[in-house]
């Protein structure tokens, strides 16, 4: 069976050039990069590239970047590392209803330790408004975080303007970019950011790997304690191999990233505006305009999600319900509900999310796929009423 993969949110394929850079590093170039010697040098020299080519795809020095086990690390070392780092009696956190698990979970676990978090509901388009943002600081905030781009909707924040605001108050921001890095352009000065996450496995590089951008003089308290790795900031021995995956994706998605942006923005466009032309009771969720290139979230009537997903997979084609990491669980999704759906409106919702693998041959199959898939599922709903056919012609 010809295979498609549209699960480019959940993870994404390692690029070819990215698995021929890491390779040397599985093998001759083995050395742990905080030895003296030539394999210890030959293992640094390989990292501090990376750092430079992750550095270089955010505008940011290299000394900046931190390695880590990933985004969902990232997000804990910039979220827990500024509120520990505070002396405050009273700390504040404000983030928001749509965030992933990574800092949603971080944020319920400061208020379990006695931190106050506001998480702040987006609009009907699942755009958090900068107003709110600044209506909900406090005196004892210590840190903003809102993520860049939303994995489910694919909505882009007005980081910028967030930014802004933090900035006049004097408050530390973090943004989880693991959505937009590599998709959109993503600057941490024009962005404001004092901390940003991203994570190699959602741009074409390795699982298990990622950085945390910390602009110099950003005073972290460390998740772990051990040894003086990453300039004190992260203990433990690097994995060379994954952060050189990571750098060579993060140079290979700053070289592509115009071209890359237009044609996935045109097949993602095309697969949707393709389903709503050929199905019926569909409905395009988040802002349209305010969104990354690859990721489109639709809710269809008379289905079940979880259904549509098996019964798309039997047929070769891989799409989600939400988040990878909320699937499995029955609970409707956090962020359609945030922006208003019902529970059941929000379980016959899914994500198409394309990437740099995909050509507009997938998005045409699965045209013809989808009407059919929905057909099926649909004539098994007791509530549905098929098109007559004159209707349909
Ligand atoms: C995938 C994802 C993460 C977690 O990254 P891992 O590297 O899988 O830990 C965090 N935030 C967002 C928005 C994500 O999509």
């Amino acid at each position: 069976m010809n295979r498609i993969y549209f699960d480019n949110n959940a993870t994404t394929p390692l690029a070819p050039e990215v698995f021929d850079a890491m390779c040397p590093y599985m093998v001759e170039d083995f050395g742990n990069a905080s030895s003296i010697h030539w394999y210890g040098q030959r293992a640094k020299a390989g990292m501090e590239k990376a750092r430079e080519q992750v550095a270089k795809l955010l505008n940011a020095r290299a000394s900046e970047i931190v390695f880590t086990s990933g985004g969902t690390e990232s997000d804990n070392a910039a979220i827990l590392g500024i509120v520990e780092a505070s002396r405050a009696a009273h700390k504040h956190v404000v983030t928001t209803a749509i965030e992933h698990p990574a800092v949603l979970s971080t944020a319920k676990a400061l208020e379990r330790r006695g931190v106050s978090v506001t998480f702040l509901p987006p609009g009907a388009g699942g755009v958090i408004d900068p107003l709110d943002v600044a209506a909900a600081i406090r005196p004892e905030t210590v840190l903003i975080s809102v993520m860049h781009a939303n994995n489910e909707l694919g909505t882009i924040q007005p980081l910028e303007e967030i930014g802004r605001i933090a900035q006049e108050r004097d408050i530390y921001f973090h943004a989880d970019a693991v959505q937009s890095a590599g998709k959109i352009p993503v600057d941490v000065h024009k962005l404001g950011v004092d901390l940003l996450s991203l994570s190699a496995h959602k741009l074409n590089g390795p699982k298990g790997v990622g950085a945390l951008y910390v602009r110099k003089g950003t005073i972290l308290r460390t998740l772990m304690h051990g040894g003086h790795h990453e300039r004190d900031r992260r203990p433990g021995t690097e994995n060379v191999a994954g952060i050189v995956g990571l750098g060579a994706a993060a140079e290979a998605a700053r070289a592509n990233l115009e071209d890359e942006c237009g044609r996935v923005a045109g097949m993602r466009d095309r697969l949707e505006a393709g389903i709503l032309s050929r199905v019926r009771y569909v409905a395009v969720n988040g802002d349209r305009v305010h969104r990354v290139p690859n990721t489109t979230n639709l809710t269809f009537g008379y289905i079940e999600g979880e259904g549509f997903v098996i019964a798309m997979d039997l047929r070769g084609i891989a799409c989600s319900t939400g988040s990878a990491c909320s699937s499995g669980s029955l609970e409707p999704s956090h962020v359609l509900t945030a922006i208003g759906l019902k529970p059941e409106k929000a379980r016959a919702s899914i994500r198409f999310s394309l990437g740099r693998f995909n050509s507009v041959e997938d998005v045409e199959a699965a045209l013809e796929i989808v009407p059919a898939v929905l057909e099926q599922l649909r004539a098994l709903s007791p509530h549905y009423k098929a098109p007559a056919m004159t209707d349909k012609q």
